[in-house]
């Protein structure tokens, strides 16, 4: 078939890989000017079957109220006096029984792990050169913290997913430059998780793709789509419109163009979650991290990526501001200062991104038919696109070649939302 990908990130370049794998034509256009300028830029670069992210399913627990105050207390930048704001938060913290929070949280494991596999089979198969460490190691400062993690650690164990509670010292065997006097009462190892270079290996994927077959059209944006009698994008570049043909479109545009599908059948309830990657070079290879320290106090994740040491923090709701959240930004420096002192080169050059995660409400993407005639869709990964776009991918590919998938659940598919 001839497929038509829109989007370039991480699931975009994954989808057209496993397009071109089970033998389409496969054509991939971006507004952006490059591949990767996005959501998948400069994230954190965790692969955590464990889910083990503070943001994936904050909607579980206590009664609307409870829920809309706790979630919003959770943000870093308060949502209570923007209307934008209170309402993605009203959708965000929409009721779902706890039974119901438990098989989604097992789905988004399950995606998780399906995803290590076939991170690690596209990393061998083509020989990929990729920034990786192992193990992700959560920091909890206080006995009570610890205890209120005994739901969540009781879930991992239900679906095998390997977590050692540590003392501060068996952490430090593991995360030797932490500081002797980093604040933390115990710590979870979470050996299955890793980090990887998110942008790093979507960039060499798309070169073997390439080489595969796959074209790819930069700074073209799609502004119209009719798929009767045959899909048809209206493309807008610099160079003017195009009208391209296919007979099939896969949409991983993050999020669901509106303005495209307004009057379609499906309403999918995304809400903007945006955050912050301070990234700096390494001074002291001995004073940086091993792989991935997550604080779970503050919501802050410090890892190394090659000679470089990476902090993503923050939570905005409603439309990204225009200027960077200078208490976020401050709270990523002191942290890496706090937890490995002396690692850092600041002179060398540091970057501060802002991104964008874009998350369905009940936490886990849309992967599949649209139940509209030829168009499928892979959006919707919020805080866990990396961890699960291998894994979206084989399953989209698999969907459209009418294969059994390796995830038979409806929760992920994008006809849950059929109105
Ligand atoms: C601070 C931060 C930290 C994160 N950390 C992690 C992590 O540790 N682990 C993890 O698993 N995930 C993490 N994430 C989430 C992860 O980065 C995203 O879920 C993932 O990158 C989404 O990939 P994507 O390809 O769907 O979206 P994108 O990378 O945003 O790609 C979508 C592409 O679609 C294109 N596009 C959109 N609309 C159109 C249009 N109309 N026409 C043409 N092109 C269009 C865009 O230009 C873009 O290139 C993090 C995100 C943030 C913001």
């Amino acid at each position: 078939m001839k497929i038509v990908v829109v989007g370039a990130g991480v699931v975009g370049i994954a989808t057209a890989y496993e397009l071109a794998t089970d033998g389409h034509t496969v054509t991939v256009f971006d507004k952006s000017a490059a591949a990767c300028e996005e959501a998948s830029f400069a994230n954190s670069g965790l692969v955590a079957p464990s889910m083990y992210l503070p943001y994936a399913f904050p909607s579980h627990k206590g009664n609307a109220v409870m829920r809309f105050l706790e979630t919003g207390r959770r943000l870093t930048r308060r949502p209570w006096r923007s209307l934008q704001e209170m309402k993605s938060l009203r959708r965000w913290t929409q009721a779902h029984s706890p039974e119901a929070h438990a098989r989604q949280l097992a789905v988004a494991q399950q995606l998780g792990r399906y995803s290590a596999e076939r991170l690690g089979h596209i990393i061998g198969q083509n020989q990929l050169e990729i920034e990786r460490s192992e193990g992700q190691l959560v920091l909890v400062r206080t006995e009570l913290a610890l205890q209120r993690l005994q739901t969540s650690l009781e879930a991992l164990k239900a679906q095998d997913i390997a977590c050692k509670v540590l003392t501060p010292e068996e952490a430090r065997k593991l995360e030797p430059s932490l500081h002797s006097e980093a604040p933390f009462h115990a710590a979870l190892w979470l050996a299955g998780d890793q980090v990887a270079n998110c942008r790093q290996f979507a960039l060499e994927l798309k070169t073997v793709t390439q080489k595969m077959g796959v074209k790819y059209h930069f700074g073209t944006d799609l502004q119209d789509l009719s798929l009767q009698p045959q899909p048809t994008l209206t493309l807008a570049s610099a160079q003017g419109t195009d009208v391209v043909t296919a007979d099939h479109v896969v949409l991983c545009t993050g999020q669901l163009p509106r303005h495209l599908l307004a009057k379609q059948p499906l309403h999918i309830p995304l809400v903007e979650l945006h955050g912050y990657a301070l990234s700096v070079a390494i001074r002291e290879p001995l004073n940086a991290p091993r792989s991935a320290v997550f604080d779970l106090h503050d919501n802050l994740v410090i890892n190394r990526l090659g000679n470089r040491i990476r902090v993503s923090a923050g939570a905005e709701l409603g439309p990204k501001a225009d200027v960077k959240h200078a208490q976020v930004v401050n709270a990523m420096y002191r942290a890496l200062e706090l937890y490995f002192p002396g690692a850092a080169n600041y002179p060398a050059g540091t970057q501060v991104w802002h991104g964008t995660r874009h998350a369905i409400t009940d936490g886990l993407p849309a992967i599949g038919p649209s139940g509209l005639s030829q168009l499928s869709l892979n959006i919707g990964h919020g805080a866990c696109g990396w961890t699960w776009a291998c894994g979206s991918a084989r399953l989209l590919a698999d969907q459209i070649a009418g294969r059994p998938t390796a995830i038979a659940s409806p929760s992920v598919l994008p006809t849950r939302f059929l109105r």
